[in-house]
């Protein structure tokens, strides 16, 4: 699927929409240039989960778990009900993928209690295969603030 966003607004949209549809345990890998708005989906999705804390680039953090709010369609029988971390991911300064495991990442990656968004996703192929992983790819636009924003499956 391709959806085409004529502003930073409407990538926050798409993000919260894309939320309506996870569970926990998904993994999603964004790929894309700098500034393509890696960030800025994330902050739609994390929108989306009823994180009312903002999300920041982590310049220097390569990982960062955020609690999701108790109340989010947590009630038993929800689909949610497992659901309690929310991960980010920044791969940008990453050398190895050993420095994530490192950090724990394993803890998250898979498990029903988490969503895990990996920017530059692309740089942790090795820890990702054998995975399960929605890779959404964020590509320039013809006009300034147009931006191609590619969904696909899940898959290995
Ligand atoms: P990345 O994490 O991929 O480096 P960011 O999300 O941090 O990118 O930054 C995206 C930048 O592009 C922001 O400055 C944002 O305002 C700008 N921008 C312009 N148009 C869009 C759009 N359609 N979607 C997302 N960001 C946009
Ligand atoms: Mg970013």
């Amino acid at each position: 699927m391709m959806v085409l966003t004529k502003s930073q607004k409407e990538t926050i949209e798409l993000g919260k929409k894309i939320a309506q549809g996870l569970k926990g345990g998904e993994i999603i890998g964004l790929e894309g240039d700098l500034g393509a708005g890696k960030t800025t989906l994330i902050k739609g999705l994390a929108q989306g989960l009823g994180l009312k804390k903002a999300i920041t680039s982590p310049t220097f953090l390569v990982m960062r778990v955020y609690q999701l709010p108790v109340n989010l369609g947590r009630a038993r029988s929800s689909p949610r009900q497992w659901l309690k971390f929310l991960v980010h991911v920044d791969a940008y300064r990453l050398k190895q993928a050993q420095e994530l495991i490192d950090l724990g990442v394993e803890e998250y990656l898979g498990k029903k209690q988490s969503i895990v968004l990996i920017e530059w996703a692309e740089r942790v192929r090795g820890l990702l295969k054998n995975k399960k992983v929605m890779r959404i790819k964020l590509d320039f636009g013809k006009k300034e603030n147009e931006r191609m924003i590619t969904i696909q499956a899940i898959s290995r």
